[in-house]
């Protein structure tokens, strides 16, 4: 059986657990042990498929098609793994199960309670990765803060491990913060010892402090913290504020988190971590030689980790084209025919972003008029790419009302229309064309010559389709189908063959995107757009001055 680190917060939300687990597994990866993440969220939805981005952020689709929260995303991108259902679990999931199980008579009459049956359906959800010799090491990250009502039942878990699992195979990091008093000029440890102190009330007692701080930590300041939270002082972590979170782990490193780890774990047989090839992404991360613009066109650009995933994978695609790419944000609701040029003046390249339902719909129709009309590189995904189906309905086959039957739906020319499975499903949550799919491309197209292969897997998470219907009308205007599912003939990508990059896909390339791997189709959309800046300094356009348009 695997050995288990569980990774809890304190004093405050928005430290970053995610990336200091990211980091953490990473390292251990590096040094040659089998590792996994997962996330245990305390808020009572199954999923998060069904909340809005506004109140979580980005929703992050796995290979097998399950809809977890954005943490599995950085998971993802540190590892180069793919992770699944059974990495992200929520107090939702572990209700419906536990109640699943008592209709069913499976608890013999007995009082049904958190203590036992809902922390015991937490362990076994816990554990269940590092069963099968899949694995040496299951990291396990506990979502929300120590002392929140809703996270109890997860902290009780964690202590009934630590008592029933060898000492060696249960890890215990708690990530908390270190504030500095400006007017006094001090760092506080108080708060960290509260919240130590606050775990211990509820019977878990921490391995490793990792302190965020805006300030060192000097020996003094560690040794105070070792002593009133009880752990040994080189258990004590540094962790401060870094340039980019795929510094991290270098960070960590250089902070021995891992090497403390290890000891503790009383694991042995490792390695010297080879991150060869993520210290080449960040030194070309770090050094760039030139730099595009890329207008972001969405709805819910007021929260940047609505589209998580996009923007880091700009930060890979970057990286590989040694590009410092800036993401301008443009809201999709104020670009109309009048000021389209003036908001999309210096752009480099267009990314219209997936998204559901009406608002900001007309803005991006415009939008990408204007990008295939002036030769801007455009990347359309999911919502994106039925937005450029829309506009060359509309705009070039004359079709003047054609729409997507999601806004309008008793439309004449429904260009996108509901895919017929979906025709039936009534309830909400998980439901979506969800996970991966294959899709077919067409020789001699750019998708073709982009992936390098005929046929590619690509995630999905969308209710409606290309319209069949109207294929031979596009394909004879100039916008070909160039990728299509082999078994059900669903349009996947489509593209113009006139255009210096203009490619829509319907699933999303950023989910399986990673440090060690960017997403094909961003690499080559920052590419066509580094030529396109090239073209465009040369005329000498002029260029923007503000992030948010
Ligand atoms: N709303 C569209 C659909 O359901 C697009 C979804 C998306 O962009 N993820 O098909």
């Amino acid at each position: 059986m695997a050995k288990f680190i569980f990774v809890t917060g304190g004093v405050t939300s928005s430290l970053g657990k995610g990336i200091i687990a990211a980091s953490l597994a990473k390292l251990l990866q590096a040094r040659g042990l089998r590792t996994t993440i997962q996330k245990f969220d305390p808020y009572i939805n199954v999923d998060p498929g069904t909340l809005n981005p506004y109140e979580h952020g980005e929703c992050f689709v796995t290979e097998d098609g399950a809809e977890t929260d954005l943490d599995l995303g950085h998971y993802e991108r540190f590892l180069n793994i793919f992770t699944s259902q059974a990495n992200n679990v929520t107090t939702g999931r572990i209700y419906q199960t536990v109640i699943n199980k008592e209709r069913e008579g499976a608890y013999l009459g007995k009082t049904v309670q958190v203590i036992p049956h809902i922390t015991d359906e937490i362990k076994r959800r816990m554990l269940l990765l590092g069963k099968d010799d899949k694995y040496d090491v299951v990291l396990t990250e506990i979502g929300g803060t120590v002392g929140d009502i809703e996270g109890l039942p997860f902290i009780e878990a964690v202590r009934q491990l630590q008592w029933e699992l060898p000492e060696e195979d249960c890890l215990v990091v708690h990530l908390t913060l270190i504030p500095f008093l400006r007017a006094a000029k001090e760092l506080k440890t108080k708060p960290t010892q509260h919240s130590v102190r606050l775990l211990s009330e509820n019977g878990v007692h921490p391995d490793i402090l990792v302190c965020r701080t805006e300030e060192p930590l000097n020996n003094d300041i560690k040794r105070k913290i070792a002593q009133f939270c009880n752990v040994k002082t080189e258990a004590v972590i540094e962790a401060a504020d870094a340039s980019t979170i795929y510094e991290v782990p270098l960070m960590m490193l250089r902070e021995k988190l891992d090497v403390i780890a290890l000891k503790k774990m009383k694991i042995t047989d490792y390695r010297e971590p080879d991150l060869t090839r993520w210290k080449g992404f960040l030194d070309k991360l770090k050094y760039p030689k030139s730099k595009v613009t890329i207008g972001l066109i969405g709805k819910y650009i007021e929260l940047q980790d609505a589209y998580k995933s996009i923007l880091e994978s700009f930060i890979h695609a970057g990286a590989m084209n040694e590009c410092k790419v800036q993401v301008v944000n443009v809201h999709s609701e104020f670009i109309n025919h009048e000021n389209v040029s003036e908001k999309l003046d210096g752009l480099d390249g267009l990314l219209v972003a997936p998204g559901f339902g009406h608002r900001g719909i007309e803005g991006k129709i415009v939008a990408v008029k204007y990008a295939r009309e002036q030769g801007l590189p455009f990347f359309g995904i999911c919502l994106g790419m039925q937005m450029a189906v829309i506009e060359f309905g509309r705009n070039v086959l004359g079709l003047e009302d054609a729409h997507s039957t999601e806004m309008d739906p008793h439309n004449n020319n429904p260009v996108i229309n509901m895919m017929e499975e979906q025709k039936k499903i009534t309830k909400m949550g998980g439901t979506m064309r969800l996970g991966s799919y294959p899709c077919e491309l067409k020789e001699g197209s750019l998708a073709h010559e982009i992936y390098g292969t005929s046929e590619i897997c690509e995630r999905h998470r969308h209710r409606y389709e290309f319209n069949n219907d109207y294929l031979e009308q596009y394909e004879n205007a100039g916008m070909v189908a160039s990728g299509v599912n082999p078994e059900t003939g669903l349009v996947e990508i489509i593209e113009l063959p006139n255009h210096p990059f203009f490619i829509g896909v319907q699933y999303h390339p950023e989910l399986k995107s990673t440090v060690e791997n960017p997403a094909p189709l961003f690499v080559h959309f920052i590419s066509a757009a580094k030529k396109f800046n090239e073209s465009r300094v040369s005329l000498k356009a002029p260029v923007l001055h503000s992030e948010m348009i």
